[in-house]
C-alpha cells in the first residue's frame, strides 16, 4: 500500500459557507472520521452533546487547556472552541483521514504543529446569501449575527493561507464535496507524503 497514514484535513468555512451541507457529503463517501470539538457555547436546538460538540463550562475547558489536552483551541465570538488531542491522534493512527472543521486561527495553529496537515477553505456563494441564512436560522441575536458576519469577512481574507480553496456555489454543494474528495485523494498519493511508496508497492 502506498498511503498508510491518515491525513489531517482541516476545512474552514466562514458562517454561511454551507459546510453543514457539504461536509456530511464528504463524510458519506467513507474513509473519514469527524473530530468532535469541545466548546463553551450553548447547544443550538437539535444539537447533541458528543455529536455536534462536547459542551463544556469555561472552567472545564480551561482545565483541559492546562492539562495539554487540546491539539488546538481558540476563542471565537466570545466562546472557546478546541480539538481534543487524544481523539484526533487515535484516529490518525488507524490510517483514517481526520476531518477538522475549524476556524482560521485554529487552522493556522494546526499547520504550525502538524506541517503535513491539508488546509482547505470553503467559500460561501456570497455574503448576501450568508446573511439571509444566518437570519433565517433565527438562533442568534442581531448583535451576534453582526459579529459573525464581520468574522466571516475576516476569515475569507485568510483564504490565501490555505492549500486549496473550494467554491460552494449556489446549488452546487455536491460539486464542492467532490472537489474536497478529489483534493484529499490526490494529496494521499503525493510522492512527498509517501517516500517509500515505490519500494513498498513492489515488495
Ligand atoms: P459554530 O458556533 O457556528 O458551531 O462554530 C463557530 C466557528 O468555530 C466555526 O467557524 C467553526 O468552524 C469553528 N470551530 C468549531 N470547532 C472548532 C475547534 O475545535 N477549533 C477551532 N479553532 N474552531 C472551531
Amino acid at each position: 500500500m502506498s498511503a498508510e497514514k491518515g491525513l489531517l484535513v482541516v476545512v474552514s468555512g466562514p458562517a454561511g459557507s454551507g459546510k453543514g451541507t457539504v461536509l456530511p457529503k464528504v463524510m458519506a463517501a467513507g474513509g473519514f472520521r469527524f473530530s468532535v470539538s469541545a466548546t463553551t457555547r450553548a447547544p443550538r436546538p437539535g444539537e447533541a452533546d458528543g455529536v455536534n460538540y462536547h459542551y463544556l463550562t469555561r472552567e472545564a475547558f480551561e482545565a483541559r487547556i492546562a492539562a495539554g489536552d487540546m491539539l488546538e483551541y481558540t476563542t471565537y465570538c466570545g466562546n472557546y472552541y478546541g480539538t481534543p488531542k487524544k481523539e484526533a491522534e487515535a484516529v490518525l493512527a488507524t490510517g483514517c483521514n481526520l476531518l477538522l472543521e475549524i476556524e482560521v486561527e485554529g487552522a493556522a495553529n494546526v499547520k504550525k504543529a502538524y506541517p503535513d496537515a491539508l488546509l482547505i477553505m470553503l467559500l460561501p456563494p456570497s455574503f448576501a446569501v450568508e446573511e439571509a441564512r444566518l437570519r433565517g436560522r433565527g438562533t442568534e441575536s442581531e448583535e451576534k449575527i453582526k459579529a459573525r458576519l464581520a468574522q466571516a469577512r475576516h476569515e475569507v481574507e485568510q483564504a490565501p493561507l490555505y492549500d486549496y480553496i473550494v467554491y460552494n456555489r449556489d446549488g452546487e454543494a455536491d460539486r464542492a464535496a467532490e472537489d474536497i474528495l478529489a483534493i484529499v485523494r490526490a494529496e494521499r498519493l503525493r510522492t512527498v507524503r509517501n517516500p517509500d511508496a515505490v519500494q513498498n508497492y513492489f515488495a
